[in-house]
């Protein structure tokens, strides 16, 4: 007997094979389907080369056109049709079902819709879907979602976690009750809130302080069209089977074990403009099987430890710099940090942790014996150096992780 994901995965190959130009080259030596582990992998790299070989439809097709971060100096393009935008929907819908919200819900969507970003639509979408009520308040002035706290009445709140915080000061500075605010869920992309053992980091834990709300955190790839959502177990977010497969790969491209960090590799089913077989996401997350509390049997996504090329060698053993970010966030007394990465060896990188407060360095080693059961270098510095290495001229983004490897 044929089992559903088997149809699925049939469907897909051959739609692939029959329509993208890049697929109908790799795969032509294919006449029947293969097992999905036999065909080859593709990555960043390959769709940033081949981006428009990917499309399978004419033009005229095409409804929606999106942008993620690319690897030749541009964004990459991606494109949807009707069908896509439906399939988005109804992701995202079921994962929005997946943190609990119901058509009762009035939902703040504080996350930005517009500069060619899949994310604010794909929420917009799912929610409307679902029949909540949207409120697209934006990622840019707490005012504003204070103010529509106060009018609406919502009942929960879309965003990045570090802009949660920002509106939490905001509340606190002008004597906002935000803890006894209606809002009593948070649906927190882009940043985790939990460590490897999915208990609550720093920021989890402050948000939740702060907000007097249960936190959901939600992963998406724009390529895959897709989101896992936690449920309230908080044990990973959900995988909706019927629309992408999930591998966790090592770095040589064997599986590893449920439960261990991987790359995380992703076949999209019922994607029309441009399906994906075997994605390499960059992504490392582990992967979960046993049933969850929530009484759903999909398999979970761990938090997401990093990219696959952060990843450090540290005397054996493999660290992502978020590891050590979230370390430094829990220490006391460290006011603030940046993680330097240099190559050593083949085998081996050094990392030396570059500290501006009162922490004592012993402190600091004892706390990275505890969490990682290695220890980097470790060096007090002064405010105005971390802030250099943080953000040098022209950088967009503050980094509290510096690669000079
Ligand atoms: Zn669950």
């Amino acid at each position: 007997m044929t089992s559903a994901f088997e149809l699925r995965w049939e469907t897909a190959f051959r739609y692939a094979r029959d329509h993208s130009p890049y697929y109908r080259e790799s795969f032509c030596a294919f006449s029947k389907t293969p097992k999905i582990e036999d065909l080859p992998t593709t990555d960043k790299c390959l769709l940033s080369e081949r981006n428009l070989d990917f499309l399978c439809v004419p033009t005229e097709k095409v409804v929606e056109i999106v942008t993620t971060s690319g690897t030749m100096g541009k964004p990459l393009l991606w494109m949807l049709t009707e069908t896509d935008l439906r399939r988005l929907s109804l992701n995202e819908c079921l994962s929005f079902q997946c943190a609990g919200l119901t058509p009762k819900d009035t939902v703040l969507v504080a996350v930005a819709m517009d500069r060619c970003f899949i994310a604010g639509l794909a929420y917009a979408l799912g929610l409307r879907e679902l029949g909540c009520a949207v409120v697209r308040v934006g990622p840019s002035s707490p005012a504003l979602v204070l103010e529509m706290i106060e009018r609406l009445r919502p009942t929960a709140i879309v965003a990045v976690p570090s802009f949660l915080r920002v509106i939490a000061e905001k509340a606190a500075e002008s004597g906002f009750d935000l803890k006894n605010s209606p809002v009593k869920k948070a649906i927190c992309i882009g940043e985790p809130i939990r460590e490897t053992a999915l208990t609550l980091n720093a920021s989890g834990r402050a948000i939740v302080s702060n907000w007097g709300a249960s936190i959901y955190s939600t992963y998406g790839v724009t390529e895959l069209a897709n989101s896992f959502c936690e449920c309230k177990s908080g044990r990973g977010g959900h995988l909706h089977e019927e629309q992408l497969h999930v591998e966790i790969l090592d770095d040589a491209g064997r599986p590893v074990p449920d439960g261990e960090p991987g790359e995380i590799v992703a076949t999209t089913f019922g994607v029309e403009a441009m399906p994906l077989v075997r994605y390499r996401t960059g992504d490392c997350a582990a992967l979960f099987r046993e049933p969850c509390g929530c009484g759903r049997n999909t398999p979970r996504l761990g938090p997401v430890l990093g990219r696959k090329n952060q990843k450090l060698k540290l005397k054996g053993v493999s660290v992502f710099p978020s590891t050590l970010q979230a370390a430094l966030e829990e220490a006391e007394n460290v006011e603030s940090f940046a993680i330097v990465a240099r190559s050593e060896n083949e085998l081996s990188d050094s990392v030396e942790v570059l500290v501006h407060g009162a922490a004592s360095v012993s402190a600091l080693r004892e706390l990275f014996q505890a969490r990682l059961r290695i220890i980097p270098n470790i060096r007090h510095v002064t405010q105005a150096e971390i802030e250099a290495l943080q953000m040098p001229p022209q950088a967009r983004k503050r980094r509290t992780f510096v690669d000079l490897r």
